[in-house]
């Protein structure tokens, strides 16, 4: 029987209209039918439930505030071991650890705690971004690949075969973390109707980045299961 992981990827307040720092436009739509994904007579797809949490201290590197620049500009950013250097962009405050914006969108996380209370699924919560010197986006491990978090053992201490990524945003945390988990040698599939992006006029490029990298996309999660 092949096992199957459902990974929920930051559906976290401030990245969902209409109050978040970080709103991605239409976030919330996709929020009732991720929910649905949590019921009772669904839960039997998954083996496990991972919803993985964006937590960052107040004075994250990837803040604009940090280097007083405006959001979204581009800065060069330097590897804390190697001293490599790269290009990436800065956001507005956002998720910082223990506020508002950082919890999940409340319905979501009512459906979440129901299923980590019930017998049919397993559900775990992974934290990404709370080493303050560095960006994460994949929630297998920060942008420079230095630091892993607990998503891959978490993989195989439940002898996942695949795992299914939903949430926000597509072009930036699904991407990366789905991506990663195609290198990390699972079988890899994004539901794209479940996803939103920070920039949809990108759209293609984005889809062929999944492609290139062995993330196989699909518009329903029917394609997969059942
Ligand atoms: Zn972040």
């Amino acid at each position: 029987m092949t096992k199957r992981a459902l990974v929920v990827i930051d559906l976290q307040e401030d990245f969902l209209p209409p109050n978040g720092s970080l709103a991605i436009q239409d976030g919330r739509t996709i929020v009732p039918a991720i929910n649905e994904l949590l019921c009772e007579s669904e839960l039997k797809k998954w083996d496990l439930v991972v919803a993985s949490q964006d937590w960052h201290p107040a004075n994250h590197t990837s803040f604009a505030s940090q280097h007083a620049v405006s959001p979204f500009t581009e800065l060069e950013f330097q590897n804390p071991e190697t001293g490599e250097t790269k290009t990436q962009v800065v956001w507005p405050d956002h998720c910082i650890q223990g506020t508002h914006g950082a919890c999940f969108a409340p319905s979501f996380a009512n459906k979440l705690e129901k299923v980590q209370n019930g017998a049919i699924s397993k559900a775990v919560v992974i934290k990404k971004g709370y080493l303050q010197d560095r960006e994460y986006y994949s929630c297998f491990q920060d942008s420079w690949g230095l630091h892993h978090t607990e998503m891959k053992s978490v993989l195989e201490t439940n002898k996942i075969d695949e795992a299914v990524f939903v949430g926000l945003a597509y072009d930036y945390c699904v991407m990366h973390s789905a991506i990663d988990c195609a290198k990390s040698g699972f079988k890899t599939y994004v539901v794209k109707s479940l996803c939103k992006s920070v920039d949809p006029e990108k759209i293609n490029d984005t889809d062929e980045m999944y492609r290139i990298n062995g993330v196989i996309i699909v518009d329903s999660i029917s394609e997969i299961i059942d």
